[in-house]
């Protein structure tokens, strides 16, 4: 078996080296666990059987940190070894060695980090089994010796590999030894790699799963708004149809005081309203229900009847409000209410936000193919810093308040108008110096320039 001649031993070396080649190929081309470790324990056993060197059952086993336990993990599908299989009082899978048992040559090996031999089954199978027990397993199996091969990954044991034979260790050659060291050392790498990547999916499929929960509390959140928000509508605004009754039909009967007080109330239900309406739409958007009924709408006409219609607020704040003229007529494809929520969202900001005697300026221009509305204002400016957080979902900025005692609005609306222009092809923006004013403006494409393109 073993030779003198140089010759042979490069032989041997070249045969080691085919052999480890096609191991290597079996163990490592696979990721999934099981598959790994049964082609572990099976391509070995084959190499070797097929030099007919009288191995007969090979084993494999992990560390269980959770468990401290070594667990079996996978058996050579050998003759011999489904009989030992059998023959065992526990199923194979439950031979759990505990990491504690220090006389165990398994339990030792992973300590060692090297090789050992053992005759008798009673130092590798006790305590789940009888030492008796073993030694007479191993007896009817006609298995001689078994060597032990710890599974190193970075200096750590992660397992170990049994190898038994029907000869005596003493006729284990050199080459075995070799083929048998480095094989063991490819497949701790094919088993810690298969560990990490079926770990890798159980994360996977945790996250996918928690993913499917946050989306269905979402969905319930969504529909608990829109539920909510739809039923709080009717009452408020009953409560302030009342409210507006009792101040304009016996306005004289009132006193000063009751009447500041049912203004309040009136101001705050109005305000309620635009909260629940603001939420309602963010549900609508959120969920995907905002249903657009698309038309073709006269952009400047539209930004006229919003303009007559907040005029009066804009009186009442001091500010002036104008729409510069426009003779042409520029036609967008919209959903004239959205539209006109858009609209209304920021010149109500505009009058809002500006100081007495300022101005609010409204403009439109056809810029390429878009018409490009512009709503400037000679209120306090944005810092460029807090842009970004304008148009998201309650993006409130303190600063800009104007009016001192006022709680201020939702800070939905720029988000709400932001999500119905995009959902027209639009776009939205603000430029704006602090201390100047701010300049807000959205675009929406043009009908003509659809048709002709
Ligand atoms: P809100 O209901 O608070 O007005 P918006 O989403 O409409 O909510 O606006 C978000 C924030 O953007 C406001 O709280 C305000 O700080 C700022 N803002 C909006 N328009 C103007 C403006 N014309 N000038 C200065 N700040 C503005």
């Amino acid at each position: 078996m073993q030779t003198g001649t140089k010759k042979s031993i490069k032989l041997d070396y070249e045969r080691l080296n085919d052999s480890l080649s096609r191991l290597e190929k079996i163990v490592l081309d696979t990721l999934d666990f099981d598959e790994v470790v049964q082609n572990v324990v099976d391509s070995l056993f084959y190499e070797l059987g097929d030099l007919e060197l009288g191995y007969r059952i090979v084993v494999l086993a992990l560390v269980d940190e959770n468990n401290q336990v070594l667990r079996r993990v996978s058996v050579s599908q050998t003759k011999e070894a489904m009989e030992g299989v059998s023959a065992l009082p526990k199923p194979f899978h439950e031979i759990d060695i505990p990491l504690n048992a220090k006389d165990n040559y398994s339990i030792k090996v992973l300590k060692i980090k090297k090789p050992l031999v053992t005759h008798q089954w009673s130092n590798i199978l006790t305590p789940p089994l009888k030492p008796e027990e073993a030694n007479q397993l191993q007896e009817s199996l006609n298995i001689k010796a078994s060597m032990i091969y710890p599974l190193v990954v970075r200096r750590r044991a992660i397992g170990m590999m049994i190898f038994s034979m029907i000869k005596d260790e003493s006729r284990v050659s050199k080459y075995e030894r070799e083929l048998i060291r480095r094989f063991t050392d490819i497949c701790a790498l094919a088993v810690q790699n298969s560990l990490l990547y079926s770990k890798l999916q159980d994360s996977t499929v945790k996250l996918k799963k928690a993913n499917t929960k946050l989306k269905e509390l979402d969905k319930l959140k969504d529909e608990f708004v829109y539920i909510a928000s739809h039923e709080l509508r009717t009452p408020m605004t009953a409560i302030k149809n009342y409210l507006w009754l009792v101040l304009h039909k016996d306005e004289a009967k009132l006193n000063g005081k009751i009447r500041g007080y049912l203004i309040r109330a009136y101001v705050s239900t109005e305000r309620l309203i635009k909260l629940v309406k603001d939420l309602l739409t963010v549900s609508r958007i959120e969920g995907n229900r905002l249903a657009l009924l698309f038309q073709p709408v006269d952009i400047y006409g539209l930004c006229k009847s919003v303009r007559d219609m907040l005029v009066i607020n804009a009186t009442q704040e001091k500010v002036k409000l104008i729409l510069k003229p426009r003779e042409d007529v520029l036609k967008v494809s919209a959903d004239r209410d959205r539209i006109t929520e858009v609209l209304q969202n920021l010149i109500s900001n505009a009058i809002k936000y500006t100081p007495p005697d300022g101005t609010v300026a409204i403009d439109i221009e056809k810029k390429n193919h878009d018409a490009v509305v512009h709503f400037a204002d000679t209120g306090p400016g944005i810092a460029k810093t807090d842009i970004p957080r304008l148009f998201q979902k309650f993006g409130r900025l303190d600063h800009s308040y104007k009016k001192i005692g006022e709680a201020g609005g939702t800070g939905l609306g720029l988000y709400i108008s932001k999500q119905i222009v995009e959902a027209h092809g639009g776009k939205i923006w603000v430029e704006s110096t602090v201390g100047k004013g701010s300049t807000f403006s959205f675009s929406l494409p043009l009908i003509e320039d659809k048709e002709t393109k």
